[in-house]
């Protein structure tokens, strides 16, 4: 079956999860209290209905009882927020995931037992400055406060040497997961592969290591 969700708040953020979601072949009820943003999403998604969130009734009308995953995308009315996210946990959704607007407000939900709390405007700000502060970084995963995932174009002092000669793993705790070259992908290379210039590297490892290979001029 295919996996329903329900995104209660269609605003930018909203709107685009739950277009999103529609294009991957997911099933989303979206809801919003402004007739114009369900309007707006009308067409794209499984279901889009007018109705005030905090009202209980109307949400299991619209079936959120039902789904796997809700997304609460309220964003300035944080009471509002709050209310909804208490209410779909309560409803006993498995995955509730609620924007929050700031530290203690994502405080407030872990403690109402949201699953999940996303920060869009201040996380796409981070990936913003990152991709903007260091050249080479083209992706960037955290699996941790400590570890992470990074793609980045090799660095030139890198090229021809081999990634035994580079050591990466005894050296630093990290390791190259792949090379990408051109159409060409090396999954879990092994010591003889020689780095070259233009390839992009797979890297996993501690942040700090990696920020080390971040092309400075
Ligand atoms: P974004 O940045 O995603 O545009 P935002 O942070 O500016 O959003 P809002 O515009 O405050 O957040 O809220 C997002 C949407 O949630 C709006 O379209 C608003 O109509 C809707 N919304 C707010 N409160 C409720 C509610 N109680 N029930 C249903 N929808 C609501």
């Amino acid at each position: 079956m295919r996996k329903q969700f329900a995104v209660i708040g269609l605003g930018r953020f909203g709107a685009s999860v739950a277009t999103a979601l529609a294009r991957m072949g997911c099933e989303v009820v979206g809801i919003d209290a402004d007739a114009a943003k369900v309007e707006a999403v009308m067409n794209e998604i499984t279901h889009a209905i007018q109705a005030d969130a905090r009202d209980e009734e109307a949400l299991k009308a619209a079936g959120v009882r039902n789904v796997d995953v809700a997304i609460v995308a309220i964003g300035e009315d944080v009471e509002a927020n709050i209310l909804v996210t208490l209410i779909v946990k309560e409803m006993g959704i498995k995955c509730v995931v609620a924007k929050a607007l700031n530290d203690l407000h994502a405080k407030v939900l872990a403690k109402i037992g949201a699953d999940k709390i996303v920060f869009p405007e201040r996380d796409m700000g981070i990936r913003v400055a990152r991709a903007l502060a260091a050249g080479n970084v083209l992706e960037h995963i955290d699996l941790s406060p400590e570890y992470s995932i990074e793609e980045i174009a090799a660095p030139h002092r890198l090229a021809g040497k081999t990634l035994a000669e580079l050591n990466l793993r005894a050296k630093h705790g990290a390791m190259v997961m792949a090379i990408k070259r051109k159409e060409e992908i090396i999954v879990a290379p092994g010591g003889d592969d020689v780095i070259r210039v233009g390839d992009i590297l797979v890297l996993l490892g501690p942040t700090k290591v990696l920020e080390r290979f971040q092309e400075r001029e």
